[in-house]
């Protein structure tokens, strides 16, 4: 793998709206090869239209990183296309905010399977094409609130807080093989994100606040792009940013 982003094979998942979206973009526009993975095919294949239309290349592949099998499918095909993978931007992820007395057991459920096992099976398919290239980047988005818990964001705050660990010991484990790993910590950004929160109260108190202080989507693809264009001896362990506003 060399310095810089051009030429890269980078593969995002959760590509189809807010974070991952700019940073397919954002990548694309400075010469990687993205490869791009959400569940909604109208929305990346548009992308990848859009963007191959100006010269920039980019592949969309159907994938719900819940299921183990698709999320191998979208690395392996990567690899057979070009040759290998450089980076892997564990990106999917959803927040539906309420209470634990309100007894969302549904969405925790799919909480845990998203935000914790996508990014877990993002690795599993990644590792073995990068232990064997002996080169790659595994970047993994947590949170601001991967570091605090605030009331009533208590099993997302717990879903970000073990996606930080989980980086964590997958950096000691894989210095072997010359692979690096990053956290990537935002703070509110305004996406589609809160779109998804089902109870109607936290939504609106939850928009309310956002709006006042939320930023574009550009810091964190200019993160995921200094990370990676770092020299290759050089690990960006971890990049938390939030909103100058942000409390
Ligand atoms: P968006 O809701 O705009 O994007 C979420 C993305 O995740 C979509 O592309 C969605 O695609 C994808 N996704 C959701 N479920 C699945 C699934 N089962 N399989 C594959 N893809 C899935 O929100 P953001 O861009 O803000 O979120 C991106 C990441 O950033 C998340 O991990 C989030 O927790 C994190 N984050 C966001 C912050 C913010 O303020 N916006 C702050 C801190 C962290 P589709 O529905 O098509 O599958």
């Amino acid at each position: 793998m060399s310095q810089g982003i051009e030429n890269k094979v980078v593969v995002i998942t959760g590509a189809s709206s807010g974070l991952g979206e700019a940073t397919a973009r954002h990548l694309a526009e400075r010469g990687a090869t993205v490869i791009i993975g959400a569940r909604r095919l109208d929305r990346i294949e548009a992308l990848a239209a859009e963007m191959n239309a100006q010269g920039y290349k980019v592949v969309a592949v159907q994938t719900d990183v819940t299921d183990r099998d698709q999320v191998k499918n979208l690395v392996d095909i990567t690899v057979k296309q070009f040759g290998r993978i450089d980076v892997m931007l564990n990106n999917a992820g959803l927040m539906p905010l309420a209470p634990l007395e309100r007894l969302k057991v549904d969405e925790w459920d799919r909480m845990i399977d998203v935000n914790i096992k996508g990014v877990l099976y993002g690795i599993a398919a990644a590792l073995p094409h990068m232990k064997a290239q002996k080169s790659g980047h595994i970047i993994n988005v947590s949170s601001v609130y991967g570091h605090v818990v605030d009331p009533g964001a208590t099993v997302y705050c717990a879903t970000k807080h073990a996606v930080r660990a989980l980086s964590e010991g997958l950096r000691k484990e894989v210095k072997p093989y010359n692979i690096r790993t990053t956290i990537i910590s935002p703070g509110a950004v305004n996406t589609e994100l809160l779109e998804h929160i089902s109870e109607k109260d936290i939504q609106a108190g939850t928009m309310e606040f956002v709006s006042k202080i939320a930023i574009g989507p550009g810091t964190f693809a200019r993160s995921v792009a200094f990370a990676i264009s770092e020299p290759d001896d050089v690990d960006i362990n971890e990049i938390l940013f939030r909103p100058t506003a942000q409390p």
